[in-house]
C-alpha cells in the first residue's frame, strides 16, 4: 500500500476564502494545461472583457484560455514561467472590470442540469475547464472516454492530502452545493454512473458540509466516502484503490478500470462553466508556511495571470526565517525559480518553508533499509531507480517502471540516508517517457 504520514500543518484551515485584487498588468500563459499550448486569438491593441476568449485549443489535448480581466492587450510574447522556462503569454493592461454579458455573476444556485450531454461537454470545453488537482488535463477529454471504455464510477477527490494546503477544504466548507451540482453534471455526462465524493477523515467539518449538500440536493447515486488519512491518498491510483478496490495496471489509465477522477475545484469549475457560462479564469490558492503568523495565512480566490510577487505583497510579504518559497505543497510542489511568474489555472499554493525544514544533512550511502520501497505507493523500488538514474540506464529504468512514478516524494521523505531520490528519479522518468513517446510515434 505504501504512503507516509507527514505532519498535517494545515495552518490556514480557518482562513475564509478572500477575493484577491488584480494588479495593473496581468500576463496570461498559453501553456497552463497538459497538452498543446493554446493559440492566441487576440492581437496587440485589442480591448478584451473579463471572460472573453484569449486563446483557442492548440490540439486535441489542449484547452481554451480566457481573459481574467478587462483591459488592453499590450503584448503577445514569450516570458518566463515559474520554473524559469519560456512560454507564450498575453499581457493585458487592466482597465476596470467589465465582464462578458453572457456570464451570470449572481450567487443564486442553479440546480437543474441541462439535458443534452453533448451540449454540456461543449460548455466545459468552451469554458477552458482543466483538472485542478494538479494534472491540469482538459476536463472535456477526460469526461469523454474513448470507444470501448466505460466509466463505472466518478470519484470527486476531496482528499487534499498534501500538508499545508487548505483551498479544497475551504471550498467544501464554503461552496458545497455548487460542488455537488458540478459532480452531478459530470455524472450525467458519464451516463449516470455512481459518484463518490472522497474526503480524508481528518476533515470532519468538510465531510459534514458535503454530506448535507448531497442530502439537500438529492441527486441520485451520489455519496460521500470517508478515507483514512495517508499521503498520497489523493493520488488517482490510490483513490481508485481506496474507493473501488481496483488497481490500475502499469501504463494504464483510470478509465481502464472504470474510474474517472476529478478534483473538488474542478467540480466547482464545471458548475460555473455549465450553469453560469463562466469560464475558468480563477481558482483558490493557499498562502501559508512554517511559523507564518495567522494574519499572513490566506486562502485567496485569485485570477490567472497575476504575478506571484503581487500575491506575496498582498499577503504581507515574505515572512522572516523563510529559506525557500514553493509553488504547491511540500511533497510535490516546486521551488520558485522566478517570483515574477504568474498564476495559472492549476496554481494551488505559495508555501514558505523555514531553514529548519529545508536543511538537509549530507547525502550518505544507501544502507539498504528498504524504507523507500515500503513507502512507495506505486510498488516501485526507489533505491534501484536512484542507482539506475545515476548510471543513466534508461532501458533498465523502463524495465523497473520508472514511468509509473507519481512523483509523490514518499521515498525522499522516508530515506534515513538523505538521498535525494526524487530529484534523480524525476528527470529519469521524463527521459524514459520521452523515449516511450517517440517509440509510439514511430509505430
Ligand atoms: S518512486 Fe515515485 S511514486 Fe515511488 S515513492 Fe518515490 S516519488 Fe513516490
Ligand atoms: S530508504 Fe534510502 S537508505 Fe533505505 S534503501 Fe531506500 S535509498 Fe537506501
Amino acid at each position: 500500500m505504501g504512503g507516509v504520514h507527514p505532519d498535517d500543518s494545515k495552518f490556514a484551515r480557518e482562513s475564509r476564502i478572500e477575493v484577491l485584487g488584480v494588479p495593473q498588468k496581468v500576463f496570461v500563459s498559453m501553456s497552463q494545461h497538459l497538452g498543446a499550448p493554446a493559440k492566441p486569438v487576440v492581437a496587440v491593441g485589442d480591448f478584451v472583457k473579463t471572460g472573453q476568449l484569449l486563446a483557442e485549443p492548440g490540439g486535441f489535448i489542449s484547452a481554451c484560455i480566457h481573459s481574467p480581466v478587462s483591459g488592453t492587450v499590450k503584448s503577445v510574447a514569450p516570458r518566463k514561467d515559474l520554473a524559469g522556462n519560456m512560454a507564450m503569454h498575453v499581457e493585458i493592461e487592466v482597465l476596470g472590470d467589465l465582464w462578458e454579458d453572457s456570464i451570470d455573476l449572481s450567487t443564486k444556485l442553479i440546480k437543474d442540469i441541462p439535458e443534452d450531454r453533448e451540449a454540456i461537454l461543449q460548455k466545459i470545453k468552451d469554458g477552458g475547464v482543466v483538472g485542478l488537482g494538479g494534472a491540469t488535463f482538459p476536463t472535456h477529454v477526460k469526461l469523454n472516454p474513448p470507444p470501448g471504455k466505460t466509466a463505472e464510477c466518478l470519484i470527486i477527490n476531496g482528499a487534499e492530502c498534501e500538508p499545508f494546503l487548505t483551498s479544497d477544504y475551504r471550498m467544501m466548507l464554503e461552496h458545497p452545493q455548487e460542488i455537488v451540482v458540478g459532480a452531478a453534471i459530470m455524472q450525467k455526462v458519464l451516463h449516470a454512473c455512481p459518484c463518490v465524493i472522497a474526503i480524508e477523515e481528518n476533515k470532519p467539518e468538510a465531510i459534514a458540509a458535503m454530506q448535507k449538500a448531497v442530502a439537500d440536493l438529492a441527486y441520485p447515486d451520489i455519496r460521500v466516502a470517508v478515507l483514512r488519512k495517508r499521503y498520497p491518498q489523493g493520488g488517482e491510483k490510490q483513490l481508485i484503490d481506496a474507493v473501488m478496490h481496483r488497481q490500475i495496471p502499469s501504463g494504464g489509465l483510470p478509465v481502464d478500470v472504470g474510474a474517472v477522477v476529478q478534483n473538488i475545484m474542478t467540480a466547482f469549475a464545471v458548475y460555473e462553466a455549465v450553469q453560469k457560462n463562466k469560464p475558468l479564469i480563477s481558482n483558490v490558492l493557499t498562502v501559508t508556511g512554517d511559523g507564518v503568523p495567522a494574519n499572513m495565512q490566506h486562502n485567496y480566490l485569485f485570477r490567472i495571470g497575476v504575478p506571484f510577487s503581487y500575491i506575496i505583497e498582498q499577503a504581507g510579504g515574505v515572512p522572516e526565517n523563510t529559506a525557500k518559497i514553493v509553488s504547491g505543497g511540500p511533497m510535490m510542489g516546486k521551488a520558485f525559480a522566478n517570483l515574477e511568474a504568474t498564476t495559472v489555472k492549476g496554481s494551488s499554493a505559495v508555501l514558505y518553508l523555514s531553514a529548519e525544514r529545508t536543511r538537509r544533512k549530507a547525502e550518505g550511502p544507501c544502507i539498504r533499509c528498504g524504507r523507500c520501497a515500503d513507502a512507495c505507493p506505486m510498488g516501485l523500488e526507489p533505491f534501484l531507480l536512484n542507482r539506475l538514474a545515476k548510471a543513466g540506464d534508461t532501458q533498465e529504468l523502463e524495465n523497473a517502471a520508472v514511468q509509473d512514478c507519481i512523483e509523490c516524494g514518499c521515498c525522499l521523505y522516508s530515506c534515513p540516508a538523505q538521498i535525494p531520490l526524487l530529484d534523480r528519479i524525476r528527470p529519469a522518468k521524463a527521459q524514459v517517457l520521452g523515449i516511450i513517446k517517440s517509440r509510439n510515434v514511430k509505430k
